[in-house]
Formats: C-alpha cells, structure tokens, sequence
C-alpha cells in the first residue's frame, strides 16, 4: 500500500474520453439556457456556482467525524475542509489522466452538499425517521434538489441551473440508481456509467477521508500511533521509513510524512489501475466509457484489500469508538426527536417550510428543512425545542 513509485506506465488518457469542455456539448447543457462566456468554460462557471452557494458555506458547520462538543482542537476536519481535500485531489487525479479537471473539481465541490448534521449518524437518524412514512433519505438525491430547487440565487429560475454534466455526476459518483426505481432521473441516462469524471470522485473522498480521519483520530487522541502502527502494516513500513529518513524528527511530524506516503500511494494506484483499466477494455472514447462491463475507476486488488483494512480498523477504533458513539447517540435523538416534534405539528415549522408541507406533505418538508441545517442550527432549534 505505501508502495510511492510512479508507474512508468502512467500516461493521460486519450483525450477523447474525457468530457468536453465545449458549451455546445451535451453534458454543457443546462435547463435554463444562458449565454456562453466569454472566458470560462461551462465546468468552470459551475464551480463557481457551487462555492458561493448557501448550501456549500453551511459544510464549515456540518461535521465530518467530530462534532464540535469533541473537537478538543480547532484542527479537525469540517465537511468544508474535507470538501476541500476532496477537490484537490478529484482535480489532481484528473489532470494527470488528462481529463476534465474542472468537472472534476465540481463533483468534489459538491459532493458532500446533501449531508445533514451530525454526520453519517445524522444520515443514519433521517433515515430510519422517514421509513415509517414510505421515504428513505439519500444525500446524493438531496443535494441534486438543493441544485436545482433550494438555492435561490437568480433572478430569472431556481436553482444553480448547473450543467448537465455536473448534476448527472451528483447523483452518479457514488451509487447507481433504477430506472424503473427512480423515474423521476430519466435525463440522467440511468442505463449507462457516468464519465470517468464522475467515477473518480468517490473513491477521491475515500482517499482523503481514510488519510484525514487517521490524522484527525490521533491528534484527538482516540487512535493510539502504537496501535495504528501494529494494526496497520501499510502504515508502520511508511512510518519506519520516515523515522530512517529523518531519525530526529518529531513523532507528529513522523506520522504525517507516514499519512502523506499512504495519500500519495492511494493516488497513484488509483491512476494506474483506471490506465489499466482503459486499456485492457480498449476504451478510447466517453461513449465506450459509458457502456463498458463496469467501472472504469477503481483501487487495484492489492490496494482494495488494503483499503479494506484500513476501513475496518477506523470503524472499529475511530467511528465506533465509546468517545464517539456517546455524541453520534445524542446527535441521532436530536434529529428524531425534533423530526417527531415537527411531523405531528408542521405548523411550528418555519412560514415557508410550512407552506411546503401542506403542499409537498410533511415528512418531505421536515427533511428538508433539518438535513439543510448545520449542526449548531439544529443544537439551537433542539435548545428552543426543551425550553
Ligand atoms: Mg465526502
């Protein structure tokens, strides 16, 4: 896993398997129609649309592991530093293969935009709330309604009025859905893959989550660098080699060089083995990519079963650590409680979440309506709520 080398083999792609970056094409295309620009190509006017959205400034108050009640120090990640780290490695990745970085770049903007608070508990919590009432909660689906319906910043239509590229990425990077399931998505080709554009983004957050959550855990002091060290073969040969290299070093510093060795590895797999894959399946164009057998971006087998190591090891002593679950409980009956509360009396919901409740019907509203907020929001509402 910690294996840094560059693959000799590794060369861009072919240039026609990326997205195009041409307003007239396809994916370029938005619901609204707008004038080309004079000096941004349509992905780039996207990313700019994403990060000056409202939805995409509450990410500095969603958490990504630690709540704020855990974080002892101001260092670890929020869903917008992940966020962040996720873009620039979406965009790494993808101009090394010489495809379109800045749909790439979009996709990482945006790929965390429908998450609630308190994190994966917080999705866990919506969901099981919604069952009773027929509905599952899904943030890829939530964050293509935040795009194209719950931002209001133009004058002239609702929504970002994202490029088609952009939004069949959101909810493509990392599930496929149905068509006879989710009829409601027919524009989005249902029955093909998404670009490699798209494909990469999930396991660009893996990489960046799996490094991060190692960091963040041990700077909190929940994940013990012995433990780490005698669980994680991939992660003691980086350290031992970083302790040869700087014998004087500081273990913080020694830790970090260890986790940038791993970053870097995940990465340069992740190239070789989408190179390998493109080749062996004699891909050459986006259309070949679409209809092949299966995803063109994955780790390869190696680096999968490592990466599996490294997923167990933080669910078992990061996620579902005593010092995390006591919050991810209170988070979990924040949410139910107060989705309880608002169900049985969406009058005490806010005017325009009331309104879209008596049209659209309850528990869609009150979903929407707590998955939008950030964590101090709803620790505000919960506040109010047991007054
Ligand atoms: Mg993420």
């Amino acid at each position: 896993m910690c294996d840094d080398r560059i693959s000799p083999e590794l060369r861009p792609l072919a240039p026609s398997i990326a997205v195009s970056d041409a307003d007239h094409d396809l994916l370029a295309q938005r619901d609204q129609p707008e004038s080309t620009h004079l000096y941004r190509t349509p992905f780039v006017r996207d990313c700019g649309r994403i990060l000056h959205a409202r939805a995409f400034r509450r990410l500095a108050g969603k958490t990504q592991v630690f709540t704020r009640n855990q974080m002892e120090n101001d260092h670890s990640r929020s869903r917008l530093t992940h966020t962040l780290e996720v873009a620039q490695i979406a965009r790494t990745i993808a101009s090394a293969l010489g495809l379109n970085a800045h749909l790439a770049e979009a996709l990482a903007l945006v790929h965390d935009i429908g998450h609630p608070p308190f994190g994966h508990a917080g999705e866990r919590a919506l969901d099981a709330a919604l069952v009773p009432h027929g509905m599952r909660f899904d943030h890829n689906l939530h964050a293509l309604r935040i795009v194209t319906s719950f931002e209001e910043r133009h004058a002239g239509f609702r929504g970002l009025n994202l490029t088609l590229g952009v939004r069949e990425g959101i909810i493509k990077h990392s599930r496929d859905y149905s068509a006879a399931e989710h009829p409601e998505l027919s524009a989005y080709f249902l029955d093909q893959l998404p670009p490699v554009e798209a494909q990469l983004i999930d396991l660009a957050d893996e990489i960046a989550y799996l490094t991060a959550d190692l960091e963040d855990g041990m700077e909190a002091g929940i994940l013990d660098l012995k433990i780490v060290r005698a669980e994680l073969a991939c992660f003691d040969r980086a350290y031992r080699s970083a302790e040869e290299k700087y014998p004087s070093a500081a273990e913080r510093l020694l830790r970090n060089d260890a986790l940038k060795t791993i970053l870097n590895s995940l990465v340069t797999d992740l190239m070789s083995e989408v190179s390998r894959r493109v080749e062996t399946n004699g891909i050459h164009t986006l259309s070949q990519v679409r209809s092949a057998r299966g995803r063109l971006a994955a780790f390869s087998a190696d680096r999968q079963e490592d990466r599996g190591t490294l997923r167990r090891f933080l669910y078992h002593y990061l996620y579902e650590s005593t010092e995390l679950e006591v919050e991810h409980k209170r988070g979990a009956e924040i949410i139910c409680t107060l989705f309880a509360h608002w169900i049985a009396d969406p009058e005490q919901l806010p005017a325009d979440h009331a309104a879209r409740a008596a049209k659209e019907g309850a528990a869609r509203a009150v979903t929407d309506y707590i998955a939008g907020m950030t964590d101090s929001y709803i620790e505000q509402a919960w506040s109010r709520f047991q007054r």
